[in-house]
């Protein structure tokens, strides 16, 4: 550990966590001495290894799912005891809170009040999904001339759960509570960067007392996700990364026709109005332009500008922006981390010399952050003379930078929005609620909000064109861990 890293691996986390794979019920030995580094983003140093799941560990998670989901209790459990046993690892997880948040800042430098912040919505989808199906049969009736027709909502079946490093937890969980509600069996592949939130999630569900093969975690990289998405025990692959590794699942899993479901990049659109408050704008959308340096996938990257207030627009976002504190992310008053890796540093800034030399503006930043020699500190930038064929306004950046686009009315803001091959978040600001859901109606994206930015696990989540396929809370994200049956019965079964 260093000075400017507050993360003590030996001390905070169990043996087990360190050390083991939560398969079939119990912490094993890993099958090969492989090992994952965990490396810095504010020191580069490597701060812990973890061992790596290989191959015949994906193959010992995926039997174990496959059992219990075949020949265990679980899938045939009750709903109103799946609810409880959701709610008990809920408890274990609000137990762990503060450590969850930690791994989250020490793995991949997401400042401490953010992961702080965002670590309680986690379990939040485990109560969630425990409410929802608390009541629920997963069946319903319909009468039809010949009689009547059971119609059945069943598991799936046997789930690989593949989750990237940006949001470890929260992107898991969002998953996992789906998946278990509905029946579920699943093998969680964390990102290698971030092996440790699936670790401590595998021990709250240790805790909450589910049948053996239920859950089994194995954190692993890019080859042994591929090993694990091939197998044919799996059912369903239910992933959430980059656009290119969502369309290589997709034809794997075409192969057997095995369900897939996809949450994928985004290029969200800011629409600000020409009647807009700014210091209400400020205050309501501008922290979600580069959340935890922009590596949220609905940061609102391309900002779309009324042209005649762009310089007033320029200048109140600017001195906003300048007055985050770009630090230490353990430090409690800095917005401004690290971006998470050397990979994610070489690639945020080859998209600010592009950006460059396509005749963007760099109006803020467009560097390595100043006062940081070492660590992977970007500045916060932010660019204007952006056009909607720009690779910067064009391809997700992941990283604190932002486009600003100006845009000659709705309509001229419309068609910005939707130039573009993502759809997964927007905001639209206007002192008129109902003009602004009107143009929010016309953005082809998943999400939307008017004047602000919220998320709420009772709401889907998901995008349109290149940003995926599916839907992830509410019903919508139950749903796509079920498969329909209908039972067709005889007119002379009615009762
Ligand atoms: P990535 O696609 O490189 O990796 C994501 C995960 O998939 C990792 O666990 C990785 O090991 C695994 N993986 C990669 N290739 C695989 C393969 N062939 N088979 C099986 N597993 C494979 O993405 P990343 O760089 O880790 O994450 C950033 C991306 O995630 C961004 O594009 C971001 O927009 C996206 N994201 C989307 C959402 C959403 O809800 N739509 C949320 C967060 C992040």
């Amino acid at each position: 550990m260093t000075a400017t890293d507050q993360f003590n691996f030996e001390r905070e986390l169990s043996e087990n966590l360190r050390t083991r794979f939560y398969i079939n019920g119990e912490w094993a030995q890993p099958k090969s001495a492989q090992e994952l580094e965990l490396v810095s983003p504010i020191s580069e140093e490597v701060l812990f290894r973890l061992p790596a799941a290989t191959a015949e560990d994906v193959d010992a998670a995926v039997r174990a799912a496959r059992s219990a989901f075949d020949s265990g209790p679980w899938a045939a459990t009750a709903p109103s005891a799946r609810a409880a046993a959701l709610r008990r690892i809920a408890a274990e997880m609000k137990k762990r809170l503060p450590l969850f948040a930690r791994v989250w800042t020490a793995q991949v430098g997401a400042p401490s009040w953010f992961a702080e912040r965002f670590t309680g919505l986690a379990a939040a989808y485990f109560d969630y999904y425990a409410d929802l199906i608390s009541e629920s049969t997963f069946e319903s009736e319909r009468a039809i001339s010949t009689g009547r027709v059971k119609v059945i909502r069943e598991p799936v079946g046997v789930c690989a759960l593949i989750v990237p490093w940006n949001a470890p937890l929260v992107l898991l969980t969002q998953k996992l509570a789906a998946a278990l509600a509905a029946g579920c069996t699943v093998v969680a592949k964390p990102s290698p960067e971030t092996p440790l939130d699936a670790q401590v999630l595998a021990e709250c569900v240790a805790h909450a007392g589910l049948p053996d093969g239920v859950f089994n975690v194995v954190p692993a990289g890019r080859e042994v996700g591929d090993w694990l998405i091939r197998q044919p025990m799996i059912d369903k692959v239910s992933f959430t990364g980059s656009t290119a590794a969502g369309k290589h699942i997709a034809q794997v899993c075409s192969d057997r026709l095995a369900r897939v479901s996809l949450e994928l990049g985004g290029k969200s659109a800011a629409v600000i109005c020409d009647d807009a408050d700014l210091d209400a704008w400020i205050a309501n959308v501008a922290p979600f332009t580069m959340p935890f340096s922009g590596q949220i996938c609905f940061s609102q990257t391309r900002i779309l500008v009324p042209r005649k207030r762009h310089d007033e627009f320029v200048d109140a976002y600017t001195t906003a922006t300048q007055r985050m504190k770009v630090g230490n992310p353990w430090e409690p008053d800095t917005i401004i981390g690290p971006v998470a890796t050397a990979n994610q540093y070489r690639r945020v800034m080859d998209f600010i010399d592009i950006a460059k030399r396509e005749g963007a503006n760099t109006v803020l930043g467009g560097a390595r952050a100043s006062g940081h020699e070492r660590g992977y500190f970007v500045a916060p930038t932010v660019f204007d003379n952006v056009r909607s064929d720009m690779t910067i306004a064009r391809e997700e950046v992941f990283g604190p930078v932002v486009s600003i686009i100006d845009h000659d009315g709705d309509d001229d803001a419309v068609r910005i929005a939707n130039d573009s091959n993502y759809g997964l978040s927007g905001t639209v600001f206007s002192n008129d609620v109902e003009r602004a859901e009107r143009i929010a109606r016309r953005i082809r994206t998943g999400n939307l909000t008017v004047n602000g930015l919220q998320l709420d696990p009772s709401v889907p989540f998901g995008g349109y064109k290149q940003s995926g396929v599916g839907r992830e809370g509410g019903p919508e994200g139950l749903a796509t861990f079920t498969e329909t049956k209908a039972i067709y019965l005889p007119a002379d079964s009615l009762k």
